[in-house]
C-alpha cells in the first residue's frame, strides 16, 4: 500500500516538542501533542498517565482544543520526553482521531522520514463509529 503524503508542518512538530521538553514531568506526564486548527491556532496538551487507563496526549487535546472553543483540527503529531522525537498515535487514538476529524492529518516518522499522512491510511478498513449511530428522532 502507498500512502499518499502531505506537506509537513514543522512549526506543529517545533511546539510539540516545545511542551515535551518543558511540560513533561516525570511518569504523569510523558507524552505532548500539538494540533493545527482550521483557522490556523495551535493547540497543545499533555497526556494524563494513569493505570486505569488514563488518556493520551491526543486524545486531552481534543478537550483542550474544545475548551478552547476549537472543533477542526487539520493536523496532529505527537512527541515524546526525553527527546524520543515524534511517536505515532496508538491504536485506540487513532479510532478516536478518525471518528472526530475524519479528514485528519498525522504528522509521523522521525530523521528524514518524518512525513505527513492522513487519518484514514493509519486505519485502513477502519470501523467507523458515524456510520451505526441512529438518530433518536
Ligand atoms: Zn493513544
Amino acid at each position: 500500500m502507498t500512502m499518499q503524503t502531505h506537506p509537513v508542518d514543522h512549526d506543529l512538530v517545533r511546539a510539540a516538542a516545545h511542551v515535551a521538553r518543558t511540560r513533561c514531568r516525570g511518569d504523569d506526564h510523558t507524552m505532548a501533542a500539538a494540533a493545527r486548527a482550521r483557522d490556523g491556532r495551535i493547540v497543545t496538551a499533555v497526556n494524563a498517565y494513569h493505570f486505569t487507563g488514563g488518556p493520551c496526549a491526543e486524545l486531552v487535546l481534543i478537550g483542550a482544543a474544545a475548551a478552547q472553543g476549537v472543533y477542526e483540527l487539520d493536523t496532529i503529531v505527537a512527541v515524546g520526553d526525553r527527546d524520543r522525537g515524534i511517536v505515532p498515535p496508538c491504536g485506540r487514538c487513532r479510532q478516536v482521531l478518525l471518528d472526530y476529524f475524519p479528514g485528519l492529518k498525522v504528522i509521523v516518522g522521525d530523521g528524514d522520514r518524518v512525513r505527513t499522512v492522513r487519518i484514514t491510511d493509519l486505519l485502513p478498513e477502519s470501523y467507523v463509529w458515524a456510520d451505526h449511530r441512529f438518530d433518536t428522532e
